[in-house]
């Protein structure tokens, strides 16, 4: 089988986006598709409740469409190898070694981790950072596997203030004043939000990541 284009690659996946706050690309989902995420939107002092992926920007119609077509062309049966393509281009493209997954939505199901994990095997080079709540589909995962070193699978609260989730894996939380625990994310001391040199999400011996309420 021929290789794929970049072109041919992005058309599988339906494209990747480019959060301005991160120094890399991103694949994600609409946060509607959220299964722990859509209960916990419903409950008051959630860090789902609010959520940034449901409101603004991302309410955009071309924004909700651009994600809604990453989720309906998941499962393409080159989807892998064009993960691969596009993640290798975005990591010249940036000139870093990054890459973060569900910049919106969370996963679906343990074939989708296992399927990301694969897209991370393959592209040992780029450090890959994916934030979730879906602890199940982590711990399914878990007990048949082990994640390639270059995923950082960070395991997030559901409560702001909430103390960090326990599955063995690298957690985030969310902080009002001055009740960080551990690293404090430095993103929102600037406006916009930015990453800078931070990469403190993408690196598994950071135990813990807490973000400022915002
Ligand atoms: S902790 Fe660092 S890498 Fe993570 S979001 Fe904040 S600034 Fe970015």
């Amino acid at each position: 089988m021929d290789q794929l284009s970049r072109a041919e690659a992005w058309e599988i996946v339906g494209g990747l986006s480019n959060p301005s706050k991160m120094p890399c690309y991103a694949w994600g989902i609409p946060a509607q598709a959220c299964k722990v995420g859509g209960k916990l939107a419903e409950v008051e002092g959630s860090i789902c409740h609010g959520c940034y992926a449901l409101k603004g920007f991302y309410r955009m119609s071309n924004v909700r469409r651009a994600y809604q077509r990453r989720l309906d062309r998941f499962g393409h049966p080159r989807w892998v190898e064009a993960m691969v393509r596009l993640v290798r281009w975005q990591g010249l493209e940036t000139g870093l070694a990054f890459f973060r997954w569900f910049d919106s939505g969370d996963l679906q199901s343990v074939r989708m981790l296992q399927t990301i994990a694969e897209v991370a095997d393959q592209t040992p080079e780029i450090r890959h950072w994916l934030p979730t709540r879906e602890y199940a589909v982590v711990r399914q995962y878990l007990a048949r596997e082990t994640p390639p070193d270059n995923l950082v699978i960070r395991i997030s609260a559901p409560m702001v203030d909430g103390e960090p989730p326990k599955l063995g894996l690298p957690t985030s939380t969310v902080h009002q004043g001055e009740r960080a625990e551990g690293f404090t994310c430095p993103a929102y001391s600037q406006k916009p939000a930015r990453c800078g040199y931070c990469r403190a999400c993408w690196d598994g011996d950071v135990e813990n990541v807490s973000y400022p309420f915002h």
